[in-house]
Parts: structure tokens; sequence; C-alpha cells
């Protein structure tokens, strides 16, 4: 298949990686030239611009940082529809607001062309071993289409109904883990501050009501769970700057829909907190660090 690549970050580039590891015919744009560079290399082809990326395609995918660069890649003179082929399916796979991830896919219906919302989780770890969820918002028939070429990249595909909603479910889903993770970060420092080994405490806490993913899986406190970030120094997870984001998508969305969400807002906040002071480039979990000093 001939696919439109946009956006080869720390994401991207290894999707599109195994996009051609599974024989498509893979045309690139990014604004640098050091990952175009490098996928021309194992066998894309570079495009000039997102218009020229998409003019041949039958599927373009994008991957940007947010709802501005979506935008951009899609509505100017220079974007995916002033040039895609009229039946050509139009993939989104970047973190955005509900409300652009809606208002773009409009105006690609207007110009024939099929868009779906698809964010992702499972992070670059997922992204390189093609083990990717796909939260999937549009039309049911597009989503068919999708699957086959999600499957390189992916191994879920969940659809969640109409257009934006892919977007609905992924800035729900990360609300809630800032909101556990922090909750899971103020308990262990509680505990170890009173006396009791974080590991026996996390242990009692993952065979009882107070257990989530947050504390069985990723647990903050170092040395609790060996292959968590907190346990090599909070590198090489989701990035507090990518968990604010998130949030601040979240919270925009509840403003504007009127809905309180407390709890997601003191989480906006305290991640906030966590990046002013200069800790937005560690992984989210090391949060805990504003209930102790340092615990590393
Ligand atoms: P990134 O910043 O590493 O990469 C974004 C790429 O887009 C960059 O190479 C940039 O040059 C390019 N770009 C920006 N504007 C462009 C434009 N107009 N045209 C062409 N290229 C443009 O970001 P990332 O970590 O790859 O994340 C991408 C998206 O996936 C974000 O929305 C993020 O929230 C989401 N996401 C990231 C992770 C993660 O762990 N990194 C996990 C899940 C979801």
């Amino acid at each position: 298949m001939k696919i439109a690549f946009i956006g080869l970050g720390n994401m991207g580039k290894p999707m599109a990686r195994n996009l051609l590891k599974a024989g498509h015919a893979l045309t690139v744009y990014d604004l640098t030239a050091e990952p175009v560079e490098a996928q021309c290399a194992a066998g894309a082809a570079a495009a000039a611009s997102a218009a020229d990326a998409a003019r041949v395609a039958e599927v373009v995918i994008t991957m940007l940082p947010s709802s501005p660069h979506v935008r951009e890649a899609y509505t100017t003179a220079n974007g995916v529809l002033a040039a895609a082929q009229r039946d050509a399916l139009l993939l989104d796979c970047s973190t955005i607001d509900p409300h652009t991830a809606r208002a773009v896919a409009a105006l690609a219906a207007e110009r024939g062309n099929a868009m779906l919302d698809a964010p992702v989780s499972g992070g670059t770890g997922g992204a390189e071993a093609a083990t990717l969820t796909f939260m999937v918002g549009g039309d049911p028939g597009a989503f068919e289409r999708a699957k086959p070429v999600l499957a390189s990249m992916g191994k879920n595909f969940v659809h969640c109904g109409a257009s934006g909603n892919g977007q609905v479910a992924k800035i729900c889903n990360n609300m809630l883990l800032a909101i556990s993770m922090i909750g899971t970060a103020e308990a262990m420092m509680l505990g170890a501050k009173l006396g009791i080994d974080p590991k026996l405490l996390a242990g009692i806490i993952n065979t009882s009501s107070g257990r989530c993913w947050s504390s069985d899986t990723y647990n903050p406190y170092p040395g609790v769970i060996q292959t968590a970030p907190a346990s090599r120094y909070y590198t090489g997870g989701f990035g507090a700057e990518l968990m604010l984001k998130d949030l601040g998508l979240a919270v925009d969305a509840a403003r504007a829909a009127k809905q309180p969400v407390a709890l997601g807002g003191l989480a906006q906040q305290l991640y906030q907190m966590m990046n002013a002071r200069g800790d937005g480039g560690k992984d989210f979990s090391a949060i805990i660090n504003l209930f102790s000093g340092n615990v590393s």
C-alpha cells in the first residue's frame, strides 16, 4: 500500500519503520531533515511538504506533537487536504484535543476524505515493538479500512465511536493515570515516613483495594519494582512534560464541556509544579519527589 507518514519523532520514527518492514511503500515528511534521511536510508522516499507526501498516498498517517501542528499539517496551502486523493484515508495518531480532531475531520469530509483520530497508548516501547493500542474515532467503514495498516504498528484497535472519541478515550485515561500516580506517590511516601518498608507496603496495597497500575506495575518508589522507571532514576518512560500536555487537553476539554474535573485540575497543577522545578524531562512517576524532597 502507498502510505504517507508525516511526523518522524520519538513515536513516528519507529512506527514508520514498522510500516516499511511490513512491505508498504512509504513517503515521509518532517520539518527536520535528520529523521527523514534515516527513513530514506531504510527504503522510504522523501517529500518536500505534507501536501507532497499526501499526493499519491492511499493512506496518510500523521504523528505530530499537538493540536496546532495537526491543523497546520492538514489545512494550510502545503497541507494534506490541499493534495490528498479523493479516496485517500487519513489517520491522525497524534494526541490532540477532541474539538480540533472533529474540526479537521469535518474539513476532510467536505472534500470526500474519511479521517480517523487514532491516538495511541504503549509509548515508544510499544511503537518499537509494534504493540501499540489505537483508540479510534470516526466512520466504522473507515475503521475497517484502517485495520490492516494499524496492524503493522500495533496489536489492539478499539473503535470508540464518532469522530473525536478516540481522543476522548485517550485524555480520560491519561487524566486518571495522572491522578492514580499522584495518589500512589502520596501513599508510598506517607508509609515510608511512618516507618514501613516501601516494598512491603506496595505488596500489601497490591493485594488490597488500593491496587492500581501505578502501584503494581509502575510504582513510583525506587526499588519497589525493578522494571519501573523509578528504579532507574526516572529515565526511559513517559515524560512528565507529555503528561502535563495531556492533562492540559483534558482540563481544556472539561472547561469547554462545563464538566468539573476537580482532581484532574489539581493533577495538572502538580505536574506544572514538577515542570517548574526543572523535572519535566523525567518520567512522570518522579512526581513522588514533590512529596519528599528527592527519594533518589
Ligand atoms: P516528538 O516531538 O518526538 O515528534 C514530533 C515530530 O513532528 C517531530 O519530529 C517534529 O519535527 C514533527 N513536526 C512537527 N510539526 C510538523 C509539521 N507541521 N509537519 C511535519 N512534521 C512536523 O513527539 P512524539 O513523542 O513522537 O509524540 C507524537 C504524538 O504522540 C504526541 O501527540 C504525543 O502526545 C503522542 N504520544 C507520545 C507518546 C510517547 O511516549 N512519546 C506516547 C503516546 C502518545
